[in-house]
């Protein structure tokens, strides 16, 4: 394998990868192989089946406690296929207000937290995620912090330790 960057070889290794490019903080990928390139220092994590992954991951988000964190709202926008104005669109709410939401400007509505929740598992039916579920959410906002691990068939989210 070489380097996309500079052709040198790249070297080859298993890792705990922590997934920046979700656009999500705390979430690492176990063991998965990441490349790496001695010469220049390029690296790049091989991902497969990268739709389950974000699928587990948007379950993952929608099923913490903690209000949604700009960076989540954003993540899940994504995950729906919507740009902002769409978004604005299925949310009533101007592209602006969209913004303040993703950039953690303005802290989104309890109402509104529970719809994007409710939207993302209209996407993707999950069998064990209830109305109920929706029942004992927090007030305040944290970041959802998750360990991925590769399993037959796709991803498996558990929640990582602070
Ligand atoms: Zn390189």
């Amino acid at each position: 394998m070489k380097c996309p960057e500079c052709n040198e070889p790249m070297t080859s290794s298993t890792e705990n990868y922590s997934y920046a490019a979700s656009g999500l903080p705390h979430v690492t990928l176990v063991g998965v192989e990441v490349r790496r390139c001695p010469a220049c220092g390029e690296h790049e994590a091989v991902i497969p089946k990268i739709e389950q992954l974000h699928k587990t991951l948007s379950r993952g988000v929608i099923g913490k406690k903690a209000r949604l964190t700009g960076a989540e709202i954003r993540f899940l926008r994504t995950y729906l296929g919507w740009s902002g104005v769409d978004f604005a669109k299925h949310m009533g709410v101007t592209a602006e207000t969209i913004s303040r939401w993703e950039n953690g400007r303005e802290q989104m509505n309890p109402v509104a937290d529970r719809l994007v929740r409710l939207m993302v598992v209209t996407k993707s039916p999950v069998a064990d995620y209830s109305l109920d579920d929706l029942l004992d959410l927090n007030d305040h906002a944290a970041p959802v912090r998750l360990r991925i691990t590769a399993k037959k068939g796709g991803w498996n989210a558990e929640t990582a330790a602070v």
